[in-house]
């Protein structure tokens, strides 16, 4: 069973707050929120949400100061601006800051939910996972099992693999496996190196040859792309 997507609402007016965090557990989200734009950034950086619904007027920092200092650091975090007027220059800012989306308040609930399911289908998020991935050397690993015949993985290895799995049409860079699979947002050297050794453990379990790898393959600057079987 694939885990509930992890959203994070910022949002300063508690009406509007409390009423999306009723609408979205409803339909089975993992909700988190905050009330000023300083919490709201702090929670934005910490890579643990899936999607992150952002209002532009904030106590403090706001929306679209949050959106630049998301996008600095992580292209993929799906990201739907709540912006406070259909304004188009309000809109335009939002979506060259990097916002996925935008809604226009006063929104339909209805349609909010629609955004957010779409923008994470986009992203590869919440779709149920393959039990099965099939990788390109001929092993298969059974996801739910955390096995490939005899060998057994790690709750991590799997997360990572799995990850790996639903981007497996790009090389994914360290620093977004580390936020998007250990929920890291600080790229420390000691922890980038962290993903290597990773990546070194799940190879000698998958690779027939760990040495000459051909279902993790290393793409020089851009990170490491899982070959899998063409369907
Ligand atoms: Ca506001």
């Amino acid at each position: 069973m694939a885990a509930k997507p992890k959203l994070l609402i910022v949002e300063d007016e508690a009406a509007i707050r409390s009423g999306l965090v009723d609408v979205f557990v409803y339909h089975g989200y993992d909700v988190d929120t905050a009330a000023t734009g300083d919490d709201g950034l702090r929670k934005s950086l910490s890579g643990k949400f899936d999607l992150i619904l952002l209002d532009v007027m904030l106590p403090g920092v706001d929306g679209f100061e949050i959106c630049e200092r998301i996008r600095a650091r992580d292209r993929q975090q799906p990201i739907i601006m709540l912006t406070a007027k259909s304004g188009d220059d309000d809109i335009i800012q939002g979506l060259t800051l990097g916002a996925d989306d935008y809604v226009a308040k006063p929104f339909s609930v209805a349609q909010l939910v629609l955004r957010v399911q779409a923008v994470l289908r986009r992203a590869g998020i919440g779709e149920a996972l393959e039990r099965e991935i099939h990788l390109a050397n001929g092993v298969v690993v059974d996801s739910a099992n955390l096995s490939a015949g005899e060998t057994a993985f790690t709750r991590r290895e799997m997360d990572l693999l799995q990850y790996l799995a639903q981007h497996a049409d790009r090389a994914v860079a360290r620093e977004e496996l580390l936020a998007r699979v250990w929920g890291y947002a600080n790229h420390l050297e000691i922890e980038t190196r962290t993903v290597d050794i990773h990546i070194a453990k799940l190879r000698r379990k998958i690779e027939r040859d760990p040495s000459d790898p051909q279902a993790i393959v290393t793409v020089r600057g851009a990170g490491y792309r899982l070959m899998v079987a063409a369907p």
